[in-house]
C-alpha cells in the first residue's frame, strides 16, 4: 500500500519535472502564455516538508517540554492540583511558542479522589498486596473489607459459578489477550459480581508484562447493581491468589479503600489556533489529552500526545511556515474518565463541524512511529495516504496510512462526520507502562519523540497547506495523476 503511494508522489514530481524538461524553448510563433496560478497538485508542498522533518529530527523541544510536564508538573488527575497546573502550562506553553490565540473551555467532570488504600492476604499466609484503587470507585468504609477470594478467569465462569459469589471478595485473574480482551472486566467486573452478591471486586492489571506494578484504570458501576469497592492488583499477586485458591486454601484478602466520588466539578479543554494565512475558517485539529492517572507521571499516557500536538504545531512557525488553513492544537481534558472534554468540544463547536478538514489524535505513546489509521471513507483514505506518502521517511521500514481507528478525544467530532486520524506507534511496549508507576519520562525515547513530532507536523502541514481538502476532489486530479 504505501510502496504504491510512494510511487505515486514520485512519479507525480517526476512526471511534472520532465514536463518541464522536455517541452524545450517554444516555437517563436506561439503567443506567449499570461501568468496563472500555479496548478492545484500537492508537488509545491514536498521541499517544506522534507524542511520540517529535518527540522523536527535535530529539535530538543518537544523532549524539554514533556519533561516540563512530567518531572516538574507531574501527575495530571482530573481535578487535582497537577491537573490544574497542567492546564495552564498548556496556554503559555502555546503563547510562547506563537500561536495567534490561545483560550480555554470549560467541561463539566466527575471528581473523584483516591486517598490511602491498601490490600493484605490474610489467609492462609500473610503478605501485602500491591494495588490500586480503579478510578471512580467507591472507597470500602473505614474497617475495609475482609472477605474470602473467589477466583474466576471470565464472566462466564463467574455466571457458571455465581451461586459461590455471595459474601466473597472476586477476583478476575483473566488472561492477557490484548487490551480489549481484558478491559471489559475492568469496567464493568465490580457490577457483574456484586449483582451475585459480592461485597468488593479486584482485577488483575490489564497488561501482558508485569514487573510488579498495579495498572489503575476507569471503572463504571451499572444501575442496577450494588455499588461495591474496585481495584486492580499485580499480575504476580493475582496469579499467587488463583494458586492458593486452586490448591483449595481458601485465600482471604483485607481490603481498605479512602476512595470517595465527589459529584461533578468543572475542568478545561485548552485550545490554540495558528491562524491560516489564506482559509483561516477551515480547521486541521491535533489533539493529545492533559489528563493522567494518579500513578506515575502519564509520559506515554498522555504526556507524549500531549508535546506531540504542541511540538508539531510549533515547528511550522519555527519554519516560519503559515499554512493555507489554521492549525488547531486542542489539549483535552478527562480523556481517562470517559472523554468528557471530547464530548464538550463537540458541543461547543457542533455549528462549525464542516470546518474541521481533519482531526488528528496522539495517545498512543511516543514510541517508533508507524504511520497514521485514517477513519474515513476509502477515498479520502487513499487521497491522505498519497497526499502524505513522503512521511514514511521518519519510519522507512513499517510505516502506512491505511483505514482504522482515530481516539477517544476526537471520537465524538468524527461520529458527526469529521475525518478522524490516529497516530500510530510500535505498541509492543505500551501497556507495559500504561496507568501505572511506571508510566514515567524516561520510558520515552527523545529520538522516537522526535520523529513522531516529524510524522505529525508533516502532516498537519500537507493537509493544511493543500489546495483541495483531502478526499473532496477526486484523487486522481489531486495527486495520483502522477501514475499516468
Ligand atoms: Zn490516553
Amino acid at each position: 500500500m504505501f510502496k504504491r503511494c510512494l510511487i505515486g508522489l514520485a512519479a507525480l514530481v517526476t512526471l511534472s519535472a520532465l514536463a518541464s524538461c522536455s517541452r524545450g524553448p517554444k516555437p517563436t510563433s506561439e503567443p506567449a502564455q499570461p501568468p496563472g496560478p500555479p496548478p492545484p497538485t500537492t508537488a509545491h508542498i514536498a521541499p517544506s516538508v522534507e524542511a520540517l522533518i529535518d527540522s523536527a529530527l535535530t529539535d530538543p523541544y518537544a523532549y524539554e517540554k514533556l519533561g516540563e510536564l512530567c518531572d516538574e508538573i507531574g501527575h495530571r488527575l482530573t481535578g487535582s492540583r497537577g491537573m490544574e497546573r497542567a492546564i495552564a502550562w498548556s496556554q503559555l506553553s502555546m503563547y510562547q511558542a506563537g500561536f495567534d490565540s490561545v483560550w480555554t473551555e470549560p467541561v463539566t467532570v466527575p471528581l473523584w479522589t483516591r486517598g490511602h488504600e491498601w490490600a493484605r492476604c490474610t489467609a492462609p499466609v500473610e503478605f501485602d498486596l500491591t494495588m490500586t484503587g480503579l478510578g471512580l470507585s467507591d472507597g470500602t468504609g473505614p474497617d475495609g473489607i475482609e472477605a474470602e477470594i473467589m477466583v474466576v478467569a471470565s464472566y462466564d465462569e463467574l455466571d457458571a459459578r455465581a451461586a459461590e459469589a455471595e459474601g466473597k471478595i472476586v477476583l478476575f485473574d483473566m488472561p492477557w489477550e490484548g487490551y480489549g480482551s481484558v478491559v471489559k472486566y475492568r469496567t464493568g467486573g465490580a457490577s457483574a459480581a456484586a449483582r451475585h452478591g459480592a461485597v468488593a471486586v479486584l482485577v488483575r492489571s490489564a497488561t501482558g508484562v508485569s514487573l510488579g506494578a498495579a495498572h489503575t484504570g476507569m471503572m463504571q458501576y451499572a444501575d442496577d447493581a450494588p455499588r461495591i469497592p474496585a481495584a486492580a492488583l499485580t499480575v504476580e499477586d493475582a496469579g499467587r491468589l488463583r494458586r492458593l485458591a486452586e490448591k483449595g486454601l481458601k485465600p482471604r484478602v483485607h481490603l481498605y479503600m479512602e476512595a470517595i466520588n465527589h459529584g461533578e466539578t468543572t475542568s478545561y479543554n485548552v485550545v490554540g489556533d495558528i491562524r491560516g494565512r489564506e482559509l483561516p475558517e477551515e480547521i486541521v485539529l491535533v489533539a493529545g489529552h492533559l489528563d493522567s492517572w494518579d500513578v506515575g507521571t502519564g509520559a506515554q499516557d498522555d504526556g507524549a500526545g500531549v508535546v506531540l500536538a504542541l511540538a508539531s504545531a510549533r515547528i511550522l512557525l519555527k519554519q516560519d511556515l503559515r499554512p493555507r488553513r489554521t492549525v488547531r492544537v486542542v489539549h483535552f481534558t478527562t480523556e481517562e474518565y470517559g472523554a468528557q472534554g471530547g464530548k464538550a468540544y463537540l458541543e461547543a463547536h457542533r455549528s462549525e463541524l464542516d470546518r474541521h478538514v481533519l482531526a488528528i489524535e496522539c495517545d498512543s505513546g511516543a514510541f517508533a512511529p508507524r504511520g497514521f489509521s485514517v477513519q474515513a471513507d476509502s477515498t479520502v483514505v487513499e487521497a491522505l495516504a498519497l497526499a502524505a506518502a513522503q512521511l514514511a521517511r521518519v519510519a522507512p521500514d513499517e510505516w502506512s496510512v491505511s483505514k482504522g481507528g482515530s481516539g477517544a478525544d476526537i471520537g465524538a467530532i468524527v461520529r458527526e462526520g469529521v475525518v478522524g486520524a490516529g497516530h500510530r506507534v510500535d505498541t509492543t511496549h505500551y501497556f507495559d507502562v500504561h496507568h501505572s508507576g511506571a508510566d514515567t519520562f524516561e520510558k520515552v525515547d527523545p529520538d522516537h519523540l522526535a520523529q513522531n513530532v516529524a510524522a505529525i507536523a508533516g502532516l498537519i502541514y500537507t493537509v493544511a497547506e493543500s489546495p483541495a481538502r483531502p478526499g473532496s476532489i477526486p484523487a486522481g486530479q489531486n495527486s495520483s495523476g502522477g501514475h499516468r
